[in-house]
């Protein structure tokens, strides 16, 4: 299924529960994101950012209100279509006990070496992965045991923005890494906003500072909203 041209995401009034009988962790949550934009979701542990962009992957199709992706109800949406058009980066980084280029392209259309090596490129992990042996055919092991968890996250954000997909979700994991490698996550992070449309969970005051829109979510509710400046 060939992506989606992406004009807009409309969240309208979105209520959601994981199961039957549990409680709402998302409670009439609306919002409308266009194509070019960026929108950073900040809030408490807890607070219901993921759960949104597991919804906007179509993880779960049991919401109610109403997501639309050009007007169209995402679950009416072939979920093929949708992560061709979605490119998520989950929290939980899962590395492939594959290659580098593998974890990279994962055998999506339109992510050949070149594609490979040119995201890579762009968010600065082609410098340590040059350095591997075997370079991008370097294996990696299971849960990333081999390489050091910011590389992990670079291959990641790599993996993000390889192929076409029209936009990109960024759940990004806290985990400490180092100054340098922490310096080229933020610099890969301020190109991505500056290239793409995005909606990103911020842990970062530079990621707040490079977005259209910040949502502020507090027990499943967004409790503000606005700029950076209006905030
Ligand atoms: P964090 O900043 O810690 O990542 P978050 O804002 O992303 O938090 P969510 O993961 O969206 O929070 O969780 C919102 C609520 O939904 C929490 O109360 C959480 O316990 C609950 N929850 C999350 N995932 C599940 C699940 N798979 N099954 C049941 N409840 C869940
Ligand atoms: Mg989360």
């Amino acid at each position: 299924d060939e992506p989606l041209e992406l004009e807009e995401i409309v969240f309208d009034k979105v209520s959601f529960s994981y199961s039957d009988k549990g409680p709402d962790v998302l409670k009439n949550v609306s919002f409308t994101l266009r194509k070019g934009q960026r929108i950073a979701l900040a809030g408490s542990t807890g607070s219901g950012k993921s759960t949104i962009l597991r919804l906007l992957t179509r993880t779960y199709t049991g919401y109610r209100g109403s997501i639309r992706i050009n007007g169209v109800e995402l679950r009416d949406i072939p979920l093929n279509k949708v992560r061709n058009t979605i490119s998520l980066m989950q929290q939980d980084i899962y590395l492939f006990n594959d290659t580098v280029g593998f974890n990279i392209g994962l055998g999506r259309t339109g992510t050949g070496p070149h594609e490979i090596e040119e995201a890579a490129r762009f968010v600065f992990a082609d410098r340590f992965i040059e350095q591997l042996p075997g370079k991008y055919d370097f294996t990696i092991q299971d849960n990333g045991d081999n390489i050091s968890k910011g590389q992990g996250q670079l291959i990641s954000f790599a993996r993000a923005i390889c192929g076409n997909s029209r936009l990109i979700i960024l759940d990004e994991a806290t985990s400490a890494v180092d100054s340098i490698t922490e310096y080229y996550i933020q610099k890969a992070i301020e190109k991505i906003f500056a290239s793409r449309t995005v909606i990103a969970v911020a842990h970062r005051l530079s990621t707040i500072r490079n977005s259209d829109l910040i949502l502020v979510m507090e027990n499943g509710e967004i409790i503000e909203r606005g700029s950076h400046e209006e905030l």
